[in-house]
């Protein structure tokens, strides 16, 4: 420990602190109050020494009891987990400690080296992190991680340091990995909080779909908390209280009394059905990434996923060339939403998210991205629609497409008829496939809204992604926190826009449902369902709060609101319009 963190836990006996405020980004809502545990990850010192040749037995014999504890512990973890992607995590985790070829190396390298155990473990490791980060360039970062978790893990065993997580604690952690995760959750962690990492982090999403109120990126959350503080996390705001005064414990706690009686609300009113409360139907879909978020989604019965982003795939370079990855990927989505419908995304690529640097823009968002890049990378293109063809032919009437930045009517014709030929290409080589998937494009450009009569003429849906159709029509970048005071979704022109597209997608027979942000704020949820835009996709935490409005209003209300909204002329006017109504004023 450095002198610095020594000295304040010393003082920190004697001091009464003060309370103290830390933000970060909200990762899973929920708020808890509890004492910490410091996590960090132990790094033992490693031997430099060389052993004699009559210890290498003995050695080799410490090697293989670390293999043997290390791979009780994973198994111990594989039954306790039922989520997807975890479970392949772990997985892939045995199979590493179950290698011959590693097993080889290490005994290799005590038995003619003369290296000590935790030497051989440590040198064999860094050679399979080098060829990873040649074989595999921008997911390097990814998989280091998890190979770099299964050394320590075994560095740790054979050192004999383990951590000291005490259960019913708040992890307190510079960062954390997926696998810590799913591991902490084993021991009643009760909240997480880090230094880094963002809300959309593969270890937030794994937070969120087990449930643990989490706040990322406080940047200073390890340097201002020890080992025992009493803290308050509040994963709804990113709000983290140190040292809470009475007062503040007491505001929380019946916060968290008010949380507890929503949460027992919610598992009932989600087995509702979902109708106003003057009986009109309405659908409510989960918006998913990663299979992860499926356990809430179930949870708060989504009618499906209206929106699967399909990025992650791409930006792990290997698994878009890999079609049979893809295919096991949608078919995981499709097994555990049965028997709903899962609307897969296009790449939607570029913009900000690419590779490397070759590609960089100067105005990103306005330029190479969706279905532009994709209709230039037939191949990328193609792999695609043959995986989502390939794992149709098993979910008959389950599956739709849906098309990203789509500003061109070209683009759609492009786009159909390299569907045409994915489908003959598939058909011929005798591949079963549901030949009637529908085909839907975002509504994210505003002169698309515009022109949406026509565009519904050449889709079977439309669905409208609000966060860029916002960015794009007040000319306001959503990732720049400069100017993102200007940034509403709720703004009079989207409102006017998102009119023109549910009475053109009614025109034309073309279904519209609504996938941005707009559709998880429940009072805009009930202006949109006043518009007649009756399916709505969201965040899946927020699928209960949206659900309760929208059910205790009647249709007939939420159409008075949408004209309100409607003839707004500025936020303020939509701010009023909306709190007068909840309030029923
Ligand atoms: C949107 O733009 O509203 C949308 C749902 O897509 P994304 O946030 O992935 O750009
Ligand atoms: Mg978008």
């Amino acid at each position: 420990m450095d002198l610095v963190k020594f000295m304040r836990m010393k003082m920190s006996d004697q001091v009464d602190h003060k309370e103290m405020y830390i933000f970060g980004a909200p990762a899973c809502p929920g708020i808890v109050i509890g004492n910490t545990s410091l996590f960090q990850r132990v790094r033992p010192h490693i031997t430099d020494t060389q052993i004699a040749d009559d210890e290498a037995e003995d050695h080799i014999r410490k090697f293989y009891e670390a293999i043997d504890i290390a791979e009780e512990e994973l198994e111990e973890l594989l039954e306790n987990t039922d989520l997807k992607a975890s479970t392949d995590l772990i997985q892939m985790q045995i199979a590493i400690l179950k290698d011959p070829e590693l097993h080889d190396r290490v005994e290799q390298e005590i038995s003619a080296n003369n290296k000590p155990v935790d030497s051989a473990v440590e040198s064999i490791f860094r050679n399979y992190l080098q060829v990873i980060r040649q074989n595999h360039g921008e997911t390097f970062q990814n998989k280091s991680v998890d190979i770099s978790d299964i050394r320590d893990r075994l560095l740790q065993i054979i050192h004999n340091k383990r951590d000291d997580i005490k259960e019913g604690t708040i992890l307190v952690a510079k960062e954390l990995s997926p696998r810590e995760i799913i591991s902490f959750s084993n021991r009643d962690i009760k909240g997480l909080i880090t230094d880094r990492g963002g809300a959309t982090s593969h270890a937030a999403i794994i937070a969120r779909s087990m449930n643990i109120p989490t706040v990322v990126g406080t940047k200073k959350a390890t340097e201002v908390i020890n080992s025992g503080d009493e803290v308050v996390l509040d994963g709804r705001n990113g709000e983290v209280v140190v040292y809470p005064k009475d007062e503040t414990r007491k505001k929380y706690k019946s916060l968290i009394a008010q949380q507890s009686k929503r949460q027992a609300d919610f598992e009932s009113l989600c087995k509702k059905p979902n109708k106003t409360s003057d009986g009109t139907p309405f659908t409510l879909q989960a918006n998913i990434e990663f299979a992860e978020e499926l356990s809430i989604a179930n949870k708060y019965q989504a009618e499906g996923v209206g929106l699967l982003r399909t990025e992650s795939i791409y930006l792990s370079r290997k698994h878009f060339q890999d079609i049979d990855h893809q295919v096991a990927f949608y078919a995981s989505i499709l097994e555990l939403t049965a028997p709903h419908q899962v609307t897969i995304r296009l790449f939607d690529v570029g913009g900000d998210k690419f590779f490397g640097d070759e590609e960089k823009e100067q105005n990103p968002f306005l330029g190479w991205r969706g279905i532009r890049m994709l209709l230039e990378q037939p191949k990328l293109l193609k792999n695609q629609l043959r995986a989502i063809f390939k794992t149709s032919g098993d979910f008959m009437g389950r599956i739709r497409i849906l098309v990203p930045m789509v500003s061109t009517i070209n683009e759609i014709r492009k786009l159909k008829n390299i569907i045409d030929e994915v489908q003959k290409e598939l058909l011929n080589e005798g591949i079963n496939i549901d030949k009637e998937i529908p085909l839907g494009l975002m509504v994210e450009i505003p002169s698309v809204a515009l022109k949406a009569n026509l565009f519904a003429r050449h889709a079977d849906f439309l669905s409208i992604g609000t966060n860029d159709l916002t960015q794009y029509t007040l000319a306001v970048d959503r990732g720049n926190e400069r100017i993102s005071n200007l940034y509403d979704q709720r703004h009079p022109a989207i409102w006017q826009l998102i009119k023109e597209v549910a009475e053109a997608g009614e025109r034309n027979g073309a279904p519209v449902s609504v996938c941005g942000e707009l559709a998880s704020d429940p009072i805009a949820a009930c202006c949109l369902m006043g518009l007649g835009i009756d399916t709505l996709s969201m965040n899946a935490v927020v699928l209960p709060a949206v659900k309760q409005l929208l059910r205790s209003n009647s249709y007939a209300d939420m159409q008075r609101l949408a004209n309100k909204a409607l003839q707004a002329e500025t936020l303020d006017d939509i701010d009023n319009i909306f709190s007068n109504w909840e309030t029923k004023e």
